[in-house]
């Protein structure tokens, strides 16, 4: 089931997102938008005899976290690599503000403070339940479903802050959509970001060093997950420079595609 958070000129709603995607995870043009009666993370899901057109509709980010976006960093091989960084030994957090968190099709801004603005393609997770200490193999009865993320990341001021704080913290950091599915299997998701259409980051969940159950586990060991809190599971290999201007899909097998675009704050 695909989850979209969604206005048609008024406040937000909630529904579910009918029809096929296709293989660059673009909706089938029928697709249609069934309202649920509230939050689904919060009122369980509850279809009205109500729909509206998806093309009708201005899909939102599907879910605002309650606390926090979870990032982890070098969590794919060949990314901690190109990044001269050693594989680490256990999973990498940092925090990202839940002000950081946009939709789909909303502006990425551009910072004055950084010359050197990046996309990270990656699946997010969104947290279903408050959990704390939940063992590896729970990880499923806390998970409400997973979406696209992009980890946007100022590089230069990563690499000179000690913490990615600044970095990773920007308001627009973290687009999320563009919707929640809520039945995938993520042993083997391909994770694709494409700038301007053309193919920059390739990879799979299935090259994850630690995998989603195991991000639920170490994470909530540390801090107690509420319901709506993100999980961002890390970034394949082939990071790299987005400008003013620049179109960004990122497309996650099973999932469907996020597109943001890079602009300059006035
Ligand atoms: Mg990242």
């Amino acid at each position: 089931m695909r989850i979209a958070r969604f206005t048609t000129g008024d406040d937000p709603r909630f529904g579910i997102v009918t029809g096929d995607l296709d293989e660059h995870g673009e909706p089938d043009p029928d697709s249609a938008v069934v309202a649920l009666a509230g939050d689904p993370l919060y009122l369980g899901v509850e279809p009205l005899d109500e729909q509206v057109r998806l093309a009708d509709v201005r899909l939102l980010a599907p879910v605002l976290p309650r606390s926090k976006v979870v990032g982890i960093g070098r969590n794919y091989a060949a990314h901690a690599a190109e990044m001269g960084n050693d594989v680490p030994s256990e999973p990498l957090m940092f925090l990202k503000p839940n002000t950081s968190v946009v939709g789909p099709g909303d502006p990425i801004f551009y910072p004055r403070q950084t010359s050197e603005l990046h996309y990270e393609g990656e699946l997010a997770v969104v947290i279903g339940r408050i959990c704390r200490d939940v063992p590896a193999e729970r990880a499923g009865d806390v998970i409400f479903g997973y979406t696209v993320g992009n980890d946007v990341t100022a590089r230069d001021l990563q690499r000179g802050d000690v913490q990615f704080t600044r970095a990773k913290g920007f308001d627009s950091f973290c687009p999320l959509g563009p919707w929640i599915e809520t039945e995938l299997s993520t042993a083997d998701l391909r994770v694709q970001t494409f700038r301007n259409g053309d193919l920059v980051q390739d990879g799979s969940t299935a090259d994850l060093i630690f995998d989603v159950p195991a991000l639920v586990a170490h994470v909530s060991s540390v801090m107690t997950l509420l319901p709506g809190d993100v999980i961002l599971t890390g970034t394949p290999e082939g990071v790299g420079p987005m400008e003013v201007g620049d179109e960004v899909d990122v497309v996650i097998s099973g999932i469907g595609a996020l597109t943001n675009r890079v602009a300059r704050r006035d």
